[in-house]
């Protein structure tokens, strides 16, 4: 049993395996167009059809013959795929052609069409290509797309079977905040997300390299400089290594989290409506994002009962005794002071401390818990202890 999943990793190919790999792509790519031109003849080509176009090309075509069958194959069957697909999704476009200077290489092997030894990755023709073995693959792949993104690296992405982790027994809860100073504030402060440094000088670093294009950049229609695109890629590759930063981090902590908690209360957080402003705060929301996301599925891939809190109200409610303030508290107003009880916090735990009392009464969202318990400070033992009869009868 277990999951199917990709791991990815980087590749270091050196100039002849990047040769090969760029010579095999454009086989598939010249198959893919043939099948795109055949379609716009003669309508939709069925798969038979398409693994008779590869016997004929292969056939007739020297060239094609060079490369691997398997990756060819592959090619057209994710060409079959797509057309089904764009036939099955109303006014969707069919596949069309791929230019050589405008798609990305990516070829697919299945299991006869490649081999791991000694670390690395060996294709046809003696072609073996060192891997970056940043974690160890969980089984045997069964298939693997090789692919160069579009700074010039290479990655190779494997799909294995992977057995569904055991996590150890917990008993705990937590409720998660999300922000922009600290992506996650908890109920523990030993388990807060602190939103890092290095991600705040990769916005710096990114600025720069757009005020760059900015003064680089030619009139439309024009074609862009060679200092133009330069700076262009300096900011996309700043930008991928903060975002792998996060993803790191983010593993790291949700691991934490899951491991020590069997309730986890999450903040139902969606960037979209806040996040249209600056780049630090564009950035910020995709820390969040990409926490959230790892901490909701690592979650429930160990059977914890995660609870997503609407994010209404929780910032004005006092987790003590669950009045509402009458206002909204001001973004810098960094500590909460209830009215009712005299209760205060600071700002995102104390909302941290609302997500969590609402999800252990059952809710998943601030008002549900209000509309049965009134907002007195005298109930405020019934939240803490999550004793719903007893907010009932008062
Ligand atoms: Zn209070």
């Amino acid at each position: 049993m277990g999951e199917v999943v990709r791991y990815t990793y980087r590749l270091r190919p050196g100039a002849t395996a990047q040769r090969a790999l760029i010579a095999e792509w454009d086989r598939c790519r010249f198959l893919w167009n043939e099948a795109v031109h055949q379609q716009k003849l003669g309508g939709k080509p069925s798969f038979s059809k398409l693994s008779r176009l590869l016997t004929e090309a292969r056939a007739r075509n020297t060239w094609l013959r060079t490369g691997s069958q398997v990756a060819q194959q592959q090619m057209l069957r994710t060409y079959g795929q797509s057309l089904n697909h764009s036939f099955a999704v109303k006014g969707r476009g069919r596949p069309g052609y791929k230019a050589r200077k405008t798609t990305k290489p990516s070829v697919e092997y299945t299991t006869r069409g490649f081999r791991l030894i000694d670390g690395r990755l060996a294709l046809a023709k003696g072609v073996t290509i060192p891997v970056v073995w940043s974690r160890e693959l969980p089984s045997l792949p069964t298939s693997v797309r090789i692919y160069r993104d579009n700074l010039g690296h290479w990655y190779a992405s494997f799909v294995v079977r992977r057995e569904i982790e055991r996590v150890p027994e917990a008993a705990g809860a937590i409720g998660v905040d999300w922000g922009v100073a600290t992506t996650a504030t908890t109920t523990d402060p030993e388990f807060d997300l602190p939103y890092r440094g290095h991600r705040r000088r990769c916005v710096a670093e990114v600025a720069k390299a757009q005020r760059k294009m900015a003064r680089r950049r030619r009139p439309k229609g024009k074609a862009q400089s060679k200092g133009y695109l330069l700076a262009k890629r300096q900011a996309a590759a700043i930008r991928k290594k903060a975002a792998r930063q996060n993803l790191h981090e983010a593993r790291v902590w949700a691991r934490r989290v899951v491991d020590r908690h069997q309730l986890i209360a999450v903040e139902d957080f969606k960037p979209s409506v806040l996040s249209k402003t600056t780049m630090a705060r564009k950035s910020a929301d995709a820390a969040v994002g990409t926490a959230k996301r790892e901490l909701v599925e690592r979650g429930r891939r160990a059977g914890r009962k995660v609870v997503m809190v609407r994010p209404a109200y929780t910032t004005m409610t006092c987790s003590n005794c669950f009045a509402r303030a009458k206002q909204q508290l001001e973004l810098a107003e960094r500590t909460f002071r209830c009215h009712a009880c005299g209760h205060s916090d600071n700002r995102d735990r104390n909302a941290a401390r609302v997500i969590l009392a609402v999800a252990e009464r059952g809710h998943t969202s601030v008002d549900d818990v209000r509309h049965v318990q009134p907002s007195s400070g005298s109930v405020a033992g019934a939240v803490r202890a999550g004793n719903p009869t007893a907010s009932g009868n008062r």
